[in-house]
Protein backbone atom coordinates (compact mmCIF):
# COMPACT_ATOMS: atom_id res chain seq x y z
CA UNK A 1 0.00 0.00 0.00
CA UNK A 2 2.59 2.23 0.98
CA UNK A 3 4.71 1.65 -2.12
CA UNK A 4 1.65 2.25 -4.42
CA UNK A 5 1.69 6.18 -2.45
CA UNK A 6 5.45 6.28 -3.26
CA UNK A 7 4.89 5.56 -6.69
CA UNK A 8 1.92 7.65 -7.43
CA UNK A 9 3.89 10.79 -5.63
CA UNK A 10 7.27 9.93 -7.80
CA UNK A 11 4.24 9.69 -10.84
CA UNK A 12 3.10 13.11 -10.39
CA UNK A 13 6.73 14.91 -9.49
CA UNK A 14 7.88 13.00 -12.73
CA UNK A 15 4.64 14.50 -15.00
CA UNK A 16 5.38 17.81 -13.18
CA UNK A 17 8.60 18.27 -13.91
CA UNK A 18 8.16 16.88 -17.21
CA UNK A 19 5.61 19.65 -17.86
CA UNK A 20 8.32 22.53 -16.51
CA UNK A 21 11.68 21.53 -18.28
CA UNK A 22 10.46 18.89 -20.60
CA UNK A 23 10.81 19.26 -24.03
CA UNK A 24 7.34 20.26 -25.95
CA UNK A 25 5.32 19.63 -28.72
CA UNK A 26 4.05 22.58 -30.79
CA UNK A 27 1.31 21.62 -33.87
CA UNK A 28 1.95 23.75 -36.65
CA UNK A 29 0.73 23.85 -40.25
CA UNK A 30 2.99 22.32 -43.08
CA UNK A 31 1.34 22.15 -46.71
CA UNK A 32 -2.10 22.11 -45.13
CA UNK A 33 -1.80 19.37 -42.34
CA UNK A 34 -1.12 19.54 -38.90
CA UNK A 35 2.25 18.54 -38.17
CA UNK A 36 4.02 18.46 -34.29
CA UNK A 37 7.26 19.88 -33.96
CA UNK A 38 9.52 19.41 -30.59
CA UNK A 39 9.89 22.92 -29.29
CA UNK A 40 12.08 24.04 -26.04
CA UNK A 41 11.03 23.49 -22.41
CA UNK A 42 8.47 25.76 -20.86
CA UNK A 43 11.65 26.58 -18.39
CA UNK A 44 14.03 27.16 -21.63
CA UNK A 45 11.18 29.59 -23.37
CA UNK A 46 11.30 31.35 -19.82
CA UNK A 47 15.07 31.69 -19.78
CA UNK A 48 14.81 33.06 -23.19
CA UNK A 49 11.94 35.13 -22.41
CA UNK A 50 14.19 36.65 -19.52
CA UNK A 51 16.84 37.50 -21.40
CA UNK A 52 14.86 40.46 -23.39
CA UNK A 53 15.04 42.04 -19.76
CA UNK A 54 18.66 42.78 -20.41
CA UNK A 55 19.68 42.77 -24.19
CA UNK A 56 16.99 45.52 -24.93
CA UNK A 57 15.51 46.75 -28.06
CA UNK A 58 16.61 45.31 -31.44
CA UNK A 59 13.94 42.43 -31.04
CA UNK A 60 11.78 41.74 -34.34
CA UNK A 61 9.60 40.11 -32.00
CA UNK A 62 9.25 43.62 -30.51
CA UNK A 63 7.27 46.51 -32.46
CA UNK A 64 6.69 48.64 -29.97
CA UNK A 65 10.07 49.57 -27.64
CA UNK A 66 9.44 48.80 -24.00
CA UNK A 67 5.73 47.24 -24.52
CA UNK A 68 6.82 44.13 -23.48
CA UNK A 69 8.87 45.13 -19.86
CA UNK A 70 6.15 44.25 -17.34
CA UNK A 71 6.45 40.23 -19.18
CA UNK A 72 10.17 40.51 -19.50
CA UNK A 73 10.81 41.29 -15.98
CA UNK A 74 7.80 38.46 -14.85
CA UNK A 75 9.67 36.04 -16.98
CA UNK A 76 13.47 37.01 -14.75
CA UNK A 77 11.47 36.65 -11.04
CA UNK A 78 9.64 33.49 -11.85
CA UNK A 79 12.83 31.81 -12.98
CA UNK A 80 14.82 33.33 -10.17
CA UNK A 81 12.48 32.27 -7.84
CA UNK A 82 12.57 28.63 -9.50
CA UNK A 83 16.27 28.27 -9.62
CA UNK A 84 16.13 29.17 -5.96
CA UNK A 85 13.31 26.92 -4.65
CA UNK A 86 14.75 23.90 -6.81
CA UNK A 87 18.53 24.52 -5.54
CA UNK A 88 16.99 24.38 -1.66
CA UNK A 89 15.36 21.39 -2.68
CA UNK A 90 18.56 19.54 -3.52
CA UNK A 91 20.79 18.22 -1.27
CA UNK A 92 24.31 19.74 -0.57
CA UNK A 93 24.39 21.95 -3.77
CA UNK A 94 23.94 24.87 -2.65
CA UNK A 95 27.39 26.79 -3.71
CA UNK A 96 26.35 25.60 -7.37
CA UNK A 97 24.68 28.33 -9.37
CA UNK A 98 21.12 27.65 -10.49
CA UNK A 99 20.23 28.41 -14.48
CA UNK A 100 22.27 25.27 -15.80
CA UNK A 101 21.43 22.82 -13.31
CA UNK A 102 17.69 23.71 -12.48
CA UNK A 103 17.05 20.77 -15.22
CA UNK A 104 19.10 18.18 -14.27
CA UNK A 105 18.32 19.01 -10.35
CA UNK A 106 14.84 18.68 -10.86
CA UNK A 107 15.35 15.11 -13.05
CA UNK A 108 17.31 14.07 -10.20
CA UNK A 109 14.99 14.94 -7.69
CA UNK A 110 11.97 12.87 -9.90
CA UNK A 111 14.13 10.17 -9.90
CA UNK A 112 14.91 9.75 -6.21
CA UNK A 113 13.87 6.62 -4.37
CA UNK A 114 11.89 8.00 -2.09
CA UNK A 115 10.12 6.55 1.24
CA UNK A 116 6.83 6.05 2.55
CA UNK A 117 7.20 8.96 4.82
CA UNK A 118 8.04 11.07 2.09
CA UNK A 119 4.95 11.14 0.11
CA UNK A 120 3.61 14.24 1.29
CA UNK A 121 6.66 15.89 0.73
CA UNK A 122 6.94 14.59 -2.88
CA UNK A 123 3.14 15.52 -3.16
CA UNK A 124 4.10 19.17 -2.49
CA UNK A 125 7.40 19.24 -4.43
CA UNK A 126 4.77 18.18 -7.20
CA UNK A 127 2.35 20.65 -6.68
CA UNK A 128 4.42 23.53 -6.65
CA UNK A 129 6.43 22.63 -9.96
CA UNK A 130 2.88 22.01 -11.47
CA UNK A 131 2.09 25.71 -10.93
CA UNK A 132 5.47 27.42 -12.18
CA UNK A 133 4.71 25.39 -15.51
CA UNK A 134 0.84 27.00 -15.49
CA UNK A 135 2.04 30.18 -14.60
CA UNK A 136 4.90 30.03 -17.29
CA UNK A 137 2.91 29.06 -19.84
CA UNK A 138 0.37 31.79 -18.68
CA UNK A 139 3.19 34.30 -18.93
CA UNK A 140 4.31 33.12 -21.65
CA UNK A 141 0.91 33.10 -23.48
CA UNK A 142 0.85 36.75 -22.76
CA UNK A 143 3.84 37.46 -24.32
CA UNK A 144 3.68 35.41 -27.62
CA UNK A 145 3.42 36.91 -30.72
CA UNK A 146 2.54 34.85 -34.18
CA UNK A 147 3.67 36.13 -37.80
CA UNK A 148 0.79 36.02 -39.69
CA UNK A 149 2.24 34.41 -43.09
CA UNK A 150 0.29 35.84 -45.80
CA UNK A 151 -0.40 39.71 -47.56
CA UNK A 152 -1.76 42.53 -45.69
CA UNK A 153 -5.08 42.96 -46.78
CA UNK A 154 -4.67 46.71 -46.60
CA UNK A 155 -1.17 47.19 -48.10
CA UNK A 156 -0.85 44.04 -50.10
CA UNK A 157 2.92 43.72 -48.88
CA UNK A 158 3.61 40.17 -46.97
CA UNK A 159 7.38 41.33 -46.10
CA UNK A 160 9.61 43.85 -44.66
CA UNK A 161 13.28 43.93 -44.77
CA UNK A 162 13.94 44.38 -40.53
CA UNK A 163 16.63 43.80 -38.28
CA UNK A 164 16.81 41.28 -35.42
CA UNK A 165 18.70 41.52 -32.06
CA UNK A 166 21.69 41.44 -33.35
CA UNK A 167 21.51 44.38 -36.13
CA UNK A 168 21.58 41.56 -38.64
CA UNK A 169 19.32 42.28 -41.40
CA UNK A 170 16.34 39.78 -41.90
CA UNK A 171 13.34 39.43 -44.21
CA UNK A 172 10.06 39.55 -41.97
CA UNK A 173 6.50 38.95 -42.24
CA UNK A 174 4.50 41.95 -42.22
CA UNK A 175 1.25 40.77 -40.28
CA UNK A 176 2.45 40.14 -36.65
CA UNK A 177 -0.99 39.21 -34.24
CA UNK A 178 -0.89 38.43 -30.13
CA UNK A 179 -3.85 38.21 -27.81
CA UNK A 180 -4.21 41.78 -27.44
CA UNK A 181 -4.18 42.85 -31.50
CA UNK A 182 -2.32 42.10 -34.98
CA UNK A 183 -1.07 45.06 -37.19
CA UNK A 184 0.80 45.10 -40.34
CA UNK A 185 4.15 46.46 -40.44
CA UNK A 186 4.15 47.59 -43.45
CA UNK A 187 1.09 50.24 -43.27
CA UNK A 188 0.71 49.85 -39.90
CA UNK A 189 -2.70 48.95 -40.25
CA UNK A 190 -4.32 47.48 -37.04
CA UNK A 191 -6.93 45.11 -35.97
CA UNK A 192 -8.46 44.44 -33.01
CA UNK A 193 -9.03 40.82 -31.76
CA UNK A 194 -12.94 40.68 -32.37
CA UNK A 195 -11.84 41.08 -36.15
CA UNK A 196 -9.62 37.90 -36.45
CA UNK A 197 -12.10 36.03 -37.98
CA UNK A 198 -12.26 38.87 -40.90
CA UNK A 199 -8.74 39.26 -40.77
CA UNK A 200 -8.41 34.83 -41.04
CA UNK A 201 -11.02 34.95 -43.88
CA UNK A 202 -9.29 37.93 -45.76
CA UNK A 203 -5.87 36.68 -45.50
CA UNK A 204 -6.82 32.85 -46.03
CA UNK A 205 -4.42 32.40 -48.98
CA UNK A 206 -2.23 29.13 -48.46
CA UNK A 207 0.88 29.42 -46.71
CA UNK A 208 4.14 30.64 -48.99
CA UNK A 209 6.68 28.26 -48.70
CA UNK A 210 10.57 29.19 -48.29
CA UNK A 211 10.29 32.62 -47.79
CA UNK A 212 11.39 33.08 -44.10
CA UNK A 213 13.44 30.10 -42.46
ZN1 LIG B 1 -0.32 46.57 -44.57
Amino acid sequence: MSDELVAGARAALADAVHALVGMQVEHVEQNGRQVPIPIDSLYDQLCEASLGERQDGGSVRRPEPGSRAPGWSDALSLLELIDRRVGEWSIGAAEVPGRAVTARRLYALADTAWAPEDVAYVRRLAAQVDSWAVRVRRLLDEEREWELKAPCPSCGEMVIAGQDGSGETVRQYVLRANLSGAECLSCGMQWAPEYYRLLGALIGAPTPEGILE
